[in-house]
């Protein structure tokens, strides 16, 4: 049970700086999507050193957008990671296309360039690799891969926000990256995301498509002295980010690196209290030039204690007040996936020996140092007991 002593796996940041931005939107006389979006989507293109920023209404829209602006549809291939969660294979299919998957790499736990090169077919349009807990994968790789092949490389960042890459910030690197702002995520706009991407007319269509597919969105047609229609350009979805939300994201994204570095001291503090447990793998920092986000702080139960299971593990840690997760149990083994394309347990063992040994510990910018040393000690009190 939860009490009030519970330590969360998760808690967004929320200060007086976040509710007098959305106070000052609310009585500004515009909510819906205008001027406050266009802000924070100039301010998040700094951020990410990205040429072009579209804000949608969440990390799904952003992944499902994307993909529609970079032209996948039916009969079409994206290869992907088993390792994430659902919304990043999902949106492939949502486009019609088929999302395939290929296995992760034993060491980062991110799609492996190698095994995502064996993939790849006549129908293959592109790449969607994921930066796993805030890890960013091998983008060099993917880069040179999806060059040398003629695909799109879009990265889902959901978890990756801050991250950065052979020293640049995740969000420059591919043809598009899509960012989450759910409350679990690195910032929160309560509900949210945004594509970054470098191309004007991928921008374009994003832009296009996140408004009805109208040639003209509200907020600029307000601001016209002259009437002018909007017309339909293609049937487009309802995807934007309202003035509302924005300013929260705003207040947030201004508060990113003291989110990130609380984040990463909490990181070490796990490592340093951890690192000598037998029974657990601890999560890859990165090398040089690589800055993990530390969305997820995410161990393997690898050699377990008899008795022991993973989730028997999940259900020992919560009946003493702490409340720890799964992230994520294999995509390709989901009912769904299973039925449409005939997955089997084998088909990609390391998604499948990670998924079922992975255990997210408590991680957010206002855990206390005393709440990390307590979550090490009951854990290990738990591993030495059996339960
Ligand atoms: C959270 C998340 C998404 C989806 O984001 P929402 O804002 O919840 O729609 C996509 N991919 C990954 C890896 C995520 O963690």
């Amino acid at each position: 049970m939860a009490t009030s002593k519970t330590i969360p796996l998760s808690r967004p940041t929320i200060g007086a700086e976040e509710i007098n931005g959305i106070g000052r939107i609310l009585r500004s006389g515009w909510l819906t999507m205008g001027p406050e979006t266009a802000r924070f989507e100039e301010e998040f293109r700094e951020e990410t050193g990205s040429r072009h920023a579209v804000a949608v209404s969440s990390g799904t829209a952003a992944l499902h957008l994307a993909l529609l602006a970079l032209g996948v549809g039916p009969g079409d291939e994206v290869i992907t990671s088993p390792f994430t969660f659902a919304a990043t294979a999902n949106a492939i299919e949502l486009t019609g296309a088929r999302a395939v998957f290929a296995d992760i790499d034993p060491v980062g736990w991110n799609l492996s360039p190698a095994q995502a090169a064996r993939k790849i077919t006549k129908k293959t349009k592109g790449i969607l690799p994921v930066h796993f807990a805030g890890l960013p994968c091998d983008m060099r790789s993917f880069r040179a891969l999806c060059k040398k092949r003629g695909l799109f490389l879009l990265d889902d960042a959901a978890h990756a926000l801050g991250a950065a890459s052979g020293g640049r910030p995740i969000g420059s690197l591919a043809d598009a990256t899509c960012f989450s702002f759910h409350p679990m995520k690195n910032i929160t706009t309560g509900e949210g995301g945004m594509v970054t991407c470098s191309s004007p007319q991928i921008e374009k269509k994003l832009r296009l498509l996140r408004f009805h597919g109208l040639s003209i969105d509200t907020w600029k047609r307000h601001q016209q002295t002259s009437l002018q229609h909007p017309e339909v350009i293609r049937p487009g979805y309802k995807y934007g980010l309202p003035d509302l939300l924005s300013a929260l994201g705003r207040t947030q994204l201004g508060r990113l690196k003291e989110f990130s570095s609380r984040r990463r001291e909490l990181a070490k503090l796990y490592r340093r209290h951890l690192s000598g447990v037998e029974e657990l793998t601890l999560p890859h920092a990165g090398g040089e030039g690589t800055a993990h986000a530390w969305h997820l702080y995410v161990a393997l139960l690898s050699d377990p204690p008899r008795g022991l299971s993973r989730d028997g593990l999940v259900q020992a840690l919560r009946s003493r007040g702490i409340q720890s997760g799964v992230h994520y149990t294999a995509l390709h083994l989901h009912s769904y996936y299973r039925k449409k394309y005939g997955y089997h347990r084998g088909d990609l063992p390391v998604a499948e020996r990670v998924g079922g040994s992975c255990l997210s510990l408590p991680l957010y910018p206002l855990m206390k140092p005393s709440e990390a040393r307590k979550v090490c000690g009951t854990l290990k009190e738990i591993l030495r007991n059996g339960s």
